[in-house]
């Protein structure tokens, strides 16, 4: 897929816009498993002052959704990403902007994906915090403590 794709060679100097979406194929070709949906507008404004002098900046927007860490609902995160990071082609007269694109998308994520407060699936969470008590228990039981506190009650 060519997409995300700035030929740079067809057009004279100077300022060009060029705008891209992002779409769950877009993520899938990178072996994405966690992002379930994209919605990723793209704007790139490329400078081009020469030959090789091309600089692009790029603006990213949109929407994406992953699973939810707590309730393992579809969350959607809104994406808006401007890296200040200027870029500047290789060899070559395609300038691939997929790879940047998608890093930037995937920086711009939260370290925690989850819904806000109350807005989780709520028999997901119940099932999840009844297994958490159960952790807990085992925890406590196979403790050394539990064992000493066993041997204090007998006396
Ligand atoms: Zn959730």
């Amino acid at each position: 897929m060519n997409q995300f794709i700035i030929p740079i060679n067809d057009w004279a100097a100077g300022e060009r816009k060029f705008r891209f979406h992002a779409g769950i194929e877009f993520f899938q070709m990178f072996d994405n498993q966690e992002i379930l949906d994209a919605d990723v507008n793209v704007e790139a404004t490329v400078q081009k002052s020469g030959t090789r002098k091309v600089e692009a900046v790029l603006h990213l927007s949109g929407t994406v959704t992953v699973p939810c860490d707590r309730c393992l609902d579809p969350l959607a995160l809104h994406v808006e990403a401007e890296p200040s990071e200027v870029f500047t082609p290789g060899e070559g007269p395609d300038w691939d902007l997929s790879q940047a694109v998608y890093d930037y998308v995937c920086l711009s994520l939260p370290l925690q994906k989850v819904h806000p407060e109350g807005e989780c699936n709520p028999d997901t969470v119940r099932f999840l915090s009844q297994e958490e008590r159960k952790d807990e228990e085992a925890a406590t039981q196979n403790s050394p403590f539990a064992a000493l506190k066993g041997l204090f009650d007998e006396k």
